[in-house]
Order: C-alpha cells, then sequence, then structure tokens
C-alpha cells in the first residue's frame, strides 16, 4: 500500500476531565498548529469522553472524511482508558500482547524498582495494522494504524494524553511515517496593543475577507493579534503570497503595532530602553502587580528592570515602612521617588483604577511615564468588565504607553 501526502486530517482528544472542563484541551490546539504548518487542512477538532462507542463513532465521522485521524489520551492502563479498543473496533482486528512492547514495559518498571501492575499490560497490545510510536517519556506506545476504506488510504494515529509525553513523540516518530503535501505556510502575527479588535478588523477592511492570503484577529490578554498566513507549492510562493498583505496590514496598523509572532509587550519595552542604555522602575496600584510580574519574567536578571513596589491602597502605601521615605500617596511624585529608590533612568507610576463618576460607568487609571527628560501623566480608559480583565488592560496600555514614548 502506498501512503499518499496527508490532506485532511481530524483530531479527537479524548478524556471526560476535557468534557468537564477540568482539563483545557491544549493537545488539540497543538495539534493543529502542527498540522497546519504541514500543509495538512484539519477539518474538526472534537473532543469526546472515555466512552467507548462515542469514540468509535468519531473516529469512523472522522475518516469519512479525512486522510487522517489523530487522536490523544486514553492510552493510560485503566479500564476508563479506550482508545486501543476503539481502534481495534474500527479496523475489525483484535488487540495482543506484542512481546517487544511487553518486555520493554516491565523493564521500565524494573528500572525505577517496582514490578509491573498487571494492569499496565494493555499498554503493550497493539493490532496488526499498527506501527508502534515509542514513548521514551511514558509506559503508553502510540499506534499509527494504515488501512483502506473503499480503496482509499486511511490512517488513524493514537499518541498519549500527557503534553510531555505527545510532543515528542509527534516530533521523533509520527512524522517520519507520514508524509505530508508540498503546500507550505508563511505567517506572520502582529500584535497591537491600544485598540479593540472590532476597530482593528474595521481599519483592514476587505483584507479580512479573502482565503489565501487570510488576514484574520484575535483578541488576546496583551492586545488584538492580527495573523496573516499564506500557502503556496514552495516556501518561497507561500511568502510571496504572505509578505505584500504583511506589509499592507502592517502600514494601515501603523504605530498600534507593538510586536510581532513571539515578541512580549514587556520584551519588547525593555529591549527598547535597553538599546537607550536606561533602566526601569515602578509603581503599581492599578495592575495588582501583575506590570511587575510582566517585566520580571521578560528580564529576570533584573538587568534593565530594577524593580518596583506594588501598593493597593492609599492608606496602606501610607503605613508602609517600605514607601516610609517615600511619597504620600503613590500619584504625588511617586515616579521621582521611584527612580531615586531604585537608581532607575525611568519610571511608570500607574494609579488605582476608579470610575469616572458612576459605580457603573467607565473606569480610569492614571499612569505617569518618566524619562530622564520628562514625566508625562497620562489616563487609561475602561469599560467596567471583570477586574482581572480590567487590571490586565491596564497593564498592557501602561506598557504601551511608555513604548510609545521611547520610540
Ligand atoms: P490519558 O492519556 O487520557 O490518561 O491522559 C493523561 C493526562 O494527560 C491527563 O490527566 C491530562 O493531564 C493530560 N491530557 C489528556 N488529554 C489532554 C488534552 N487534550 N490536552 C491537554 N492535556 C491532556
Ligand atoms: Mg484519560
Amino acid at each position: 500500500m502506498t501512503h499518499p501526502p496527508i490532506k485532511r486530517a481530524e483530531i479527537l482528544t479524548v478524556g471526560t476531565e476535557l468534557l468537564l472542563g477540568e482539563t483545557i484541551d491544549t493537545n488539540g490546539a497543538w495539534l493543529a498548529a502542527w498540522l497546519a504548518e504541514h500543509g495538512v487542512d484539519v477539518l474538526r477538532s472534537v473532543r469526546v469522553g472515555d466512552n467507548l462507542t462515542r469514540m468509535v463513532e468519531a473516529i469512523e465521522v472522522g475518516l469519512e472524511r479525512s486522510d487522517l485521524v489523530v487522536t490523544t489520551g486514553g492510552l493510560g492502563p485503566t479500564d476508563d482508558d479506550m482508545t486501543r479498543e476503539a481502534i481495534a473496533a474500527v479496523v475489525g482486528e483484535t488487540p495482543e500482547v506484542d512481546p517487544a512492547l511487553e518486555g520493554a514495559l516491565v523493564a521500565w518498571f524494573e528500572a525505577t524498582g517496582r514490578t509491573m501492575p498487571e494492569q499496565n499490560r494493555k499498554q503493550a497490545w497493539r493490532v496488526p495494522s499498527a506501527t508502534i510510536l515509542a514513548n521514551p517519556n511514558g509506559t503508553a506506545p502510540g499506534w499509527l494504524v494504515r488501512f483502506e476504506r473503499g480503496g482509499v488510504p486511511k490512517a488513524v494515529a493514537a499518541l498519549p494524553g500527557p503534553p510531555r509525553e505527545l510532543k515528542p513523540m509527534v516530533h521523533d516518530e509520527l512524522a517520519a511515517h507520514l508524509t505530508f503535501p508540498t503546500s507550505h505556510l508563511w505567517k506572520r502575527t502582529f500584535k497591537v496593543g491600544q485598540l479593540g479588535e472590532s476597530t482593528v478588523a474595521e481599519m483592514l477592511g476587505d483584507l479580512t475577507q479573502q482565503a489565501n492570503p487570510s488576514v484574520a484577529t484575535y483578541a488576546k490578554a496583551d492586545g488584538v493579534h492580527v495573523r496573516v498566513a499564506a500557502k503556496g507549492a514552495t516556501e518561497a510562493d507561500a511568502a510571496a503570497l504572505g509578505e505584500p498583505a504583511a506589509l499592507q496590514v502592517e502600514g494601515i496598523l501603523g504605530d498600534d503595532v507593538w510586536g510581532r509572532d513571539e515578541d512580549t509587550l514587556a520584551g519588547v519595552v525593555l529591549a527598547a530602553l535597553k538599546r537607550r542604555g536606561m533602566t526601569l522602575a515602578v509603581v503599581d496600584q492599578g495592575t495588582g502587580g501583575r506590570l511587575l510580574t510582566m517585566l520580571h519574567d521578560a528580564d529576570p536578571a533584573g538587568e534593565t528592570f530594577k524593580g518596583g513596589v506594588v501598593g493597593l491602597r492609599d492608606d496602606a502605601w501610607r503605613a508602609s515602612d517600605l514607601v516610609s521615605d517615600g511619597p504620600r500617596e503613590p500619584n504625588h511624585d511617586a515616579s521621582t521617588w521611584a527612580r531615586a529608590r531604585f537608581a532607575a533612568d525611568a519610571a511608570l507610576v500607574v494609579g488605582d483604577v476608579r470610575p469616572v463618576d458612576s459605580e457603573t460607568g467607565p473606569l480610569v487609571a492614571t499612569v505617569q511615564v518618566a524619562t530622564q527628560g520628562e514625566t508625562n501623566e497620562e489616563t487609561v480608559r475602561l469599560p467596567k468588565r471583570k477586574p482581572e480583565w480590567v487590571r490586565s488592560r491596564v497593564t498592557v496600555q501602561t506598557l504601551d504607553l511608555l513604548r510609545r514614548r521611547l520610540r
């Protein structure tokens, strides 16, 4: 049997915990991205519980539409791990203990000073059509099962649930057994801090209507992401389609773009400071420490971000020993105090988030952006929503104010 390139695939993530909302289906997202990167169209991504009938049904339906169904989860040793049983039922084969797998499993337990529990023996099962995908990071090997349906080649890949076992298996094992279409995906993401998703979409106009290259907006915690993607027969073809669209998007969004692809806002701001040989200190009342955390994560060694203080309320702030030599109120000359206290060149001071006039109306926070030359006071305005959302938005907008100042 020859195996043509996988053009269409479906993902089936298995586990009752996924349907109860206890585990977030990150495997589905990760696999979708991986398949898309390899030029495979993912038609559906479905979750089912640990239920044999529904798993069989989902695999069958997926195979009607697609060349490949990839499952994750349900390869554990317990009775509710039934992915192997489901695939065996789909291909009409009977699993048997594979002596080589069994030996490896027994040895795996022995190496950790344990004897293999009897129930783990099912992890050494194999159906005749299955190619084994080795799992050096756990006890559950994967399967790649190939067969024909009405003369058409089909495949089911069964992968383990834990992401740290799944990802190496995909890269090191599954990828080697599959062939992909010779189409390539080019993509670039632009990240915008201050504008809402609908505003961004409006600015982009008709660009979001076309299929290849495609332009799509996504509202994220660090702002709106605009993703430009293009498909072509070669890497160069894909880039030739994608680059002009990306330039157009960049031209439209202009200064509102704070970064692209893997950039983080804190990383971008700290890099801009570093280029100017400047350091930063923070006084944070409005973001509940988020601003400090983001800056710290982007600069754990504290090369550019010198530190800061978080104070929640004015009275606590005044009572605090930490700032006994400091300003009586965070927004009152706090930037001068912070720059002196942390020996930093620049400072960000975020005042408390408070309602403009009524308790239900919009919110504001005052942000001081101080660099060596001058101190500007800006106002961040936000709709009244959940406190976590508001604090996260204030963090993004504060960092973006400093970014704009440093341009
Ligand atoms: P299982 O192979 O079904 O026994 O899954 C083992 C563990 O892998 C689960 O307890 C989860 O922590 C994790 N897991 C399973 N499925 C997923 C998924 N779709 N996304 C993220 N983690 C998962
Ligand atoms: Mg499970």
